[in-house]
């Protein structure tokens, strides 16, 4: 496996595989691999004949009373974990590769960026759009495989290719769980046993929602309000628990389409879930002990 830090370097890489007429997935990550990154770079070896692997916090994304200090690091960790899973090149710029001069420049992700996530950390997606732009520009991939797990995240990327042409295919690969039902997430980390309990209520919120819709509820606010109920815990603020289409907007009619999302914090870790609901978690990969 091929490690580099230097944006050119990555580049001359990437140029180099394709005048090999090898074809080029990438999957973008902030490091402390856990199971769900590597079913990523699993996906983007169906879909490419070499991955490479992205690991950088990026600054662009935190608030400035966010975990941006304080967010999990293990490169030698990372290292091993991507090498055993096939990585062909892990990409590890540093803060000053990646930004050498105050930047200035953001992509504006539009109205999507206007609810959820977007309410609670303003600027937070133009920070994830102006690095996964710049990230494209540099890995320059066939393929890029995000993860559903991050479901506004995803559907913004995924207009900016559209909107920007950027030259590549989008994949989003589903939220791999444990047995248990908890996504899987770098920030678990953080979790103390306690927490780690109260952070079934996502999972369970996520259920909730199905089960109501199933039952024959279509009105998104009974919905909704019966899966905030079921967030209730030791420990646990609520922060949303709503019911939204692709485009990240507000249902009017709960159907099997409809995406429910939930976050809350846990202790001081915030979390974050969905599904659709007409597919429920029950379909999504677990991993095992
Ligand atoms: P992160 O390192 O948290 O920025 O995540 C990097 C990529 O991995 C993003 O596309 C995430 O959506 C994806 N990802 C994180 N957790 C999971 C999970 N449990 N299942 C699937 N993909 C995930």
């Amino acid at each position: 496996m091929r490690e580099l830090s230097s944006i050119t370097e990555m580049r001359s890489w990437s140029r180099a595989e394709r005048s090999r007429r090898h074809t080029i997935g990438f999957v973008p990550t902030m490091g402390y691999l856990h199971e769900g990154h590597l079913r990523l770079v699993d996906r983007a070896k169906e879909l490419a004949e070499r991955v490479v692997v992205s690991i950088f916090v990026n600054p662009l994304q935190f608030g400035p009373h966010e975990d941006l200090a304080r967010y999990p690091r293990d490169l030698p960790r990372d290292r091993t974990l991507a090498e055993a899973r096939g990585v062909d090149c892990l990409f590890v710029p540093d803060a000053a590769a990646m930004y050498p001069e105050e930047p200035v420049v953001r992509l504006e992700p539009g109205p999507g960026a206007e609810t959820l996530e977007g309410v609670v950390r303003p600027g937070h997606f133009a920070g994830v759009l102006t690095v996964v732009a710049k990230l494209f520009h540099i890995v320059e991939p066939d393929v890029a495989v995000f993860g559903r797990k991050d479901f506004q995240q995803a559907m913004l990327v995924r207009r900016m290719v559209r909107d920007l042409d950027f030259p590549l295919t989008l994949d989003i690969a589903p939220t791999v769980r444990e047995l248990d039902g908890l996504a899987l997430s770098s920030r678990n980390t953080y979790l103390n046993p306690d927490e780690r309990r109260s952070a079934l209520v996502l999972s369970r919120a996520l259920r909730t929602l199905e089960q109501t819709w199933r039952g024959g509820e279509a009105d998104p606010v009974k919905v909704q309000r019966a899966g905030l109920e079921a967030m209730h815990a030791p420990g646990v603020i609520p922060e949303y628990c709503a019911l939204v289409d692709e485009n990240v907007q507000p249902v009017t009619r709960v159907t099997a389409h409809a995406i429910g999302v939930v976050a809350a914090r846990v202790g001081k870790t915030r979390l974050l879930d969905n599904v659709v609901l007409g597919e429920g978690i029950g379909a999504d990969p677990r991993v095992t002990p």
